[in-house]
């Protein structure tokens, strides 16, 4: 009797076990170029293995993806929106994603940092039980030298311009900032501002290793209409993506390789 308990109570075990690990992976984070799947408990350890040099994280989430701007509301139309920007639709009308931008622009950074040789990851997911926090974490998980998030901004319809938003534990994060937001300030579309202290909204650079310096890019308003039209746009993307890998590239060489 007591060793037939026994087995049956394994059995049970192993049931919760498969049933628990079902549960975490519903919380997975993915960084599915590579389909490397973590854990937010797992990603608060850190590796000693540096896994990649540099994580370009695409901000927010596909299906909880920040604000969106409808096209009438702005009046811009479809053709001025290129192919691979997702458009959507409800009763309002068709609308954009923040979302739907920062993965054009952190698809093209990503492949413009392998096209100089530097091992980069894209960091994006779907889920929306992820917060900022879990972001920057998760990327501590790969500890790289660089971790560079993608955003757009949303104000009104006349804000404009870009800016990047550094860490204010890390000294180097401000050096890193300001070398960035100057690489791209020829781009002749969207009018450089001045940089920003990550303050409390936005956590995800506070997250991070203190072996990883991390840079937020908010790369202009996509509530204005006009300046919707140019960072969608394949001029702006393949400027800002060329610009940037060149210095995180020149950042790498002469602070970490
Ligand atoms: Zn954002």
């Amino acid at each position: 009797m007591l060793n037939l308990l026994i087995k049956y109570a394994k059995r049970i075990l192993t049931l919760l076990i498969v049933a628990a690990l079902f549960t975490t992976a519903g919380y997975c984070y993915e960084q599915r170029d590579q389909y490397i799947r973590y854990s937010i408990e797992e990603a608060v350890e850190v590796m000693n293995n540096r896994a990649c040099e540099v994580i370009v994280r695409v901000g927010e989430y596909d299906n909880k993806p920040g604000k969106r701007i409808y096209l009438n509301d702005v009046d811009i139309r479809f053709k001025d929106i290129p192919t691979d920007i997702k458009i959507h639709s409800d009763a309002h009308g068709a609308y954009i994603h923040e979302y739907d931008i920062n993965l054009k622009e952190g698809k093209a950074l990503v492949e413009s940092l392998r096209a100089n040789g530097v091992n980069a990851q894209l960091q994006f997911t779907n889920l929306k039980t992820q917060d900022l926090n879990a972001a920057g974490r998760i990327a501590n998980k790969s500890n790289p030298y660089l971790y560079v998030s993608i955003h757009h901004n949303y104000y009104d319809g006349n804000a404009q311009g870009y800016f990047a938003m550094y860490n204010p534990n890390d000294s180097n994060s401000k050096i890193v900032a300001n070398r960035l937001s100057n690489a791209i300030a020829n781009n002749g579309l969207v009018r450089q501002r001045e940089n920003q202290q990550n303050t409390g909204y936005i956590g995800e650079l506070n997250s991070l290793n203190k072996s990883t310096t991390g840079v937020l890019l908010e790369l202009g308003f996509f509530s204005n209409g006009a300046e919707l039209k140019n960072i969608c746009s394949d001029n702006y993307v393949n400027y800002v993506s060329n610009k940037l890998a060149d210095e995180l590239t020149k950042i790498l060489n002469e602070q970490y390789r």
